[in-house]
């Protein structure tokens, strides 16, 4: 019997050690880059070192760009994310801290070399987020407070529940709040209702001194401006207080192909110029997208025409070599369901048009919003989401758009023997653009988007890469004020120049909102350089 327990005691004694020395063993070799005492701070746990999470955040979704953090933060609090801000701010080597959203930047902005990464989407998982609610005040109407860490799909879901949405939005919804705030938030509603950026009234903001500040337009002004747009270089968004409407029910949504430029944007700019968000025969969204011999009509940004009109609209594509394609839509209820045809008939009347070649589809508010989602399933399945992303995006002034669509459409990409993957093409109008925010724009009323959306194989991005670069070289020579949007700089100077007027700015706002220039690192403007 004694000598029973004495075996059991033993045992348990063997136990105890084996699973004291697996813990320890876990106890994780600490970096070198990283003071051994951020190990003893109270959201240590949530700071993970594991050859996994490190791979998680080293690249993004633009698949060329690999740089490993030293560590990754999962934040279970927005407490979490000030510690360690503060933490590395006091200390006598600040590390570089970047916000990850949903890593769907394609040139490495989110990530942060030796420095640690913020998963911000693992606040989602977490009571002590700021989640998505839905309130009302007399000043403000409908307005929706919202965690930086959130999608916009799940802001239209729960918004929506309570008949209200944004009214601002990208194409593609599964992008961080904190994400696109960052840059912008651009798409075809922006024309009328201005970015995203200009659809927020408050939000929370960590600085890269570990503070949290509450900013509005008339409370810390500077930061919040400075945020807006700002690339993540003055602090971590945490809470966006957006602007909402009632929510529409459906959407009359059009494409009209064109085969000469000139008639294209002129009709473009023509719908755009009717804008006022009250305007009840305004558009409600408005894009524009170039159909290529090298890139089929229908592609993962949306699938829109019928496949028994694919042959018709390919032998235009073959006549042109070049189609351009106006995209509209306008929403409508019960109110208005029996008066949307008509309005559109009124705005769409003279327009030039090729005969014949006007499509039409009637579908639900969401799944128009949603739109990209379904291309997006069906690449994954082929294996072909997760590729290179070698993408440029620009803006350009209206003025130029002629010598763009010469230098660039003509002499450079259709004589290229590379598939093209989207193409878009649409104006917006910079009076619905705070000068204020950090977000650059072309100094003319009306400008217009270009984005090169490429998808490659990973051993022939170069390809594509060396195209963009031959575009911004055209550019240059031929005196073509674009400005990149989410831009990828190669110097300091490249920089300055982006900012233009803005850049004094720009500098001053970092020095005084991020002073040991610890934050968003990937965007390699203070950084790296
Ligand atoms: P991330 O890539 O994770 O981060 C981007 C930058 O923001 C980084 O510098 C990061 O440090 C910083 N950041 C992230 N979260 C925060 C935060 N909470 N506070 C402060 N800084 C933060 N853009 C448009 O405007 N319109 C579109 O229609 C559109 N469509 C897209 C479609 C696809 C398929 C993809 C891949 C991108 C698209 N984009 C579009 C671009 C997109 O808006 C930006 O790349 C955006 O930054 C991505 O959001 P994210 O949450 O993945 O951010």
């Amino acid at each position: 019997m004694a000598e029973n327990s004495t075996i059991t005691i033993c045992l348990m004694a063997i136990l105890f050690i084996t699973r004291l020395a697996s813990t320890l063993g876990k106890s994780r070799p600490w970096t070198g880059f990283l003071s051994p005492r951020l190990q003893t701070l109270h959201f240590s746990r949530n700071l993970h070192l594991e050859p996994d999470a490190i791979k998680s955040v080293s690249s993004d979704y633009g698949n060329l760009v690999h740089e490993n953090p030293a560590a990754v933060l999962y934040p279970s609090s927005i407490e979490d994310i000030t510690s360690l801000i503060k933490f590395s701010y006091n200390n006598y080597t600040p590390f570089t801290v970047a916000a990850r959203g949903h890593g769907h930047s394609v040139g490495g902005q989110a990530m942060a070399s030796n420095g640690v990464v913020v998963d911000m989407m693992s606040l989602r998982h977490h009571k002590n987020g700021t989640g998505i609610t839905v309130s009302k005040s007399p000043s403000l109407g409908f307005y929706a407070d919202v965690g930086g860490e959130q999608l916009w799909i799940d802001v239209l879901r729960s918004t929506i529940e309570h008949g209200f949405a944004p009214v601002s939005w990208t194409d593609y919804l599964y992008l961080t709040v904190g994400g696109t705030l960052s840059n912008a938030g651009i798409s075809g509603t922006t024309f009328r209702y201005g970015p995203q950026i200009s659809n927020v009234y408050e939000m929370d903001v960590v600085t890269g001194k570990g503070e949290v500040v509450t900013c509005s337009s008339r409370s810390n002004s500077e930061l919040f401006y400075a945020v807006l747009g700002g690339l993540g270089q003055f602090g971590i968004i945490t809470r966006a207080r957006i602007a909402l409407e009632p929510a529409p029910k459906r959407v009359k949504w059009v494409r009209m192909l064109y085969s000469d430029f000139s008639a294209f944007t002129k009709d473009q700019e023509l719908l755009i110029s009717i804008n006022g968000r009250k305007q009840k025969n305004a558009l409600d969204y408005l894009e524009g997208s170039l159909l290529m011999v090298q890139g089929p009509p229908n592609n993962w940004r949306s699938s829109f025409f019928p496949s028994s009109d694919i042959p018709k609209i390919m032998s235009l594509v073959t006549q042109h070599a070049i189609i351009y394609c106006l995209e509209a839509a306008k929403y409508y209820d019960d109110e208005t369901r029996h008066t949307v045809d008509k309005d559109l008939q009124q705005l769409f009347k003279g327009l030039s048009f090729v005969d014949g070649f006007m499509f039409e589809k009637d579908v639900s508010y969401v799944d128009f919003l949603n739109r990209v989602r379904s291309g997006e399933e069906k690449l994954h399945s082929q294996g072909l989401w997760d590729v290179p992303h070698p993408w440029l995006n620009l803006f350009l002034p209206k003025s130029r758009i002629s010598d763009f669509n010469k230098g660039v459409f003509h002499d450079i990409v259709l004589k290229r023997n590379i598939t093209t993957g989207v193409v878009l093409f649409y104006p917006m109008n910079r009076q619905k653009w705070d000068d204020k925010m950090s977000a650059v724009i072309p100094d003319e009323d009306v400008f217009y988007t270009v984005g090169f959306l490429h998808s490659s194989g990973f051993d022939d991005w170069q390809a594509y890469d060396q195209q963009n670069k031959d575009i911004l070289k055209f550019c240059h020579q031929a005196g073509i004020e674009i400005k990149q949007y989410l831009p990828l700089h190669n110097s300091y100077k490249e920089w300055i120049n982006h900012f233009g007027s803005k850049w004094r700015r720009f500098r001053e706002r970092k020095a005084q909102f991020d002073p040991k220039m610890m934050l968003s690192p990937g965007q390699r403007i203070f950084n790296d350089i």
